[in-house]
């Protein structure tokens, strides 16, 4: 089991699970992002000295056993990596595992992992794709759920278990190379849909006069059930701790929302799966995270975006 870990990114989930990851194992850590000041935060919050800021990812890869990546996005994942000379894969690799828990198309990760197996002319380096759900403060919590692109009878699947079980809850082994990715895919498809469904049906509700916390318990206990009505319903004021009530400052931002909502619908295309609730999910989606008074907040202001008015 690795002692000396490596961390790129630590925003909204990174620097939580981070966190975690040092609370509950007794790993040293060295860190990189894009951020200064992020990474002098997390710095001074951490305990006695097991955190050392490295100049560039290639810094991260030569000090560290096994390496966790969480980026917004494709592009950002590639740069982390490939860059010539201060990317991850310019630093020592051999021998090394990466993990990267950052939501992307799957041949964009096929061709990171295609390139960290290159790197290590011994080939005993490892690269997983195991995306999370759970939100920000299931993060913070320790129970996200990790979607992992890895068979439950591959030999390091207990080594991966034991790293992300010091993060999250639910470890899950999808089958094979780019199935964390595809199950992730899949769930963000479904819950954004959710939360604008959510959206829509909280306010026929009140619309009709019920007031949003009893509505929101009704739903609970009925067929339309669902973790974005319990756990951050989009209505200000229904959960009080979650960020929708919180000015929806922090979260899973709406730009991100429409990223994976994109990335899924592409999916589909590929796959040859039919959907048709995607297109106008998506339209919601853009048309938010365009709108200055939404973009950056977290996903479920698209209740905002159904009900304010518009310019
Ligand atoms: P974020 O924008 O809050 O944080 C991203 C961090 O990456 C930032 O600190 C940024 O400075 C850093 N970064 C960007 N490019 C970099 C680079 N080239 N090198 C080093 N650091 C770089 O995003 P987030 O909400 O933490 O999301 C990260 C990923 O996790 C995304 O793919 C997102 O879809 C996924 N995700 C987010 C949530 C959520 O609730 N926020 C939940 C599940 C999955």
């Amino acid at each position: 089991y690795p002692k000396r870990f490596g961390w790129v990114g630590l925003g909204a989930m990174g620097f939580p699970m981070a966190t975690q990851l040092l609370q509950n194992s007794s790993a040293n850590l060295w860190i990189f992002d894009v951020d200064q000041r992020v990474l002098n935060r997390f710095a001074s919050d951490a305990p006695d000295g097991r955190v050392r800021i490295a100049t560039n990812a290639k810094q991260v890869a030569d000090e560290s056993e096994c390496i966790l990546t969480i980026v917004p996005a494709g592009k950002h994942v590639k740069e982390v990596y490939l860059s010539p000379e201060v990317g991850l894969l310019a630093g020592n690799t051999s021998g090394k595992v990466f993990i990267d828990c950052s939501t992307i198309d799957i041949e964009t990760s096929k061709t990171v992992g295609d390139a960290v197996k290159m790197s290590d002319p011994q080939n005993s380096v490892a690269f997983f794709d195991c995306p999370v759900s759970g939100g920000t403060a299931g993060a913070e919590k320790g129970i996200i759920t990790f979607m992992c692109g890895i068979a439950a009878e591959d030999e390091k699947f207990p080594l991966i278990h034991a790293i992300l079980k010091t993060m999250g809850k639910s470890i899950l082994p999808m089958g094979g190379r780019g199935l964390g990715l595809a199950a992730k895919l899949s769930n963000n498809y479904l819950s954004g849909i959710i939360a604008l469904a959510t959206s829509e049906a909280m306010n026929l509700g009140m619309k009709l006069g019920i007031d949003p916390k009893i509505l929101s318990d009704c739903l609970d206990k009925g067929s339309a059930a669902n973790w974005v009505n319990s756990t951050v319903n989009p209505v200000p004021g229904v959960c009080p701790d979650a960020v929708t009530s919180k000015g929806y400052e922090g979260g899973f931002k709406v730009q991100l929302m429409e990223k994976d909502m994109k990335l899924a619908a592409e999916a589909a295309h590929n796959a040859g799966a039919k959907l048709v609730l995607g297109e106008t999910a998506i339209g919601a989606y853009v048309s938010a995270a365009s709108d200055p008074r939404y973009r950056d907040k977290d996903s479920r202001v698209v209740y905002k975006w159904l009900v304010d008015p518009r310019d």
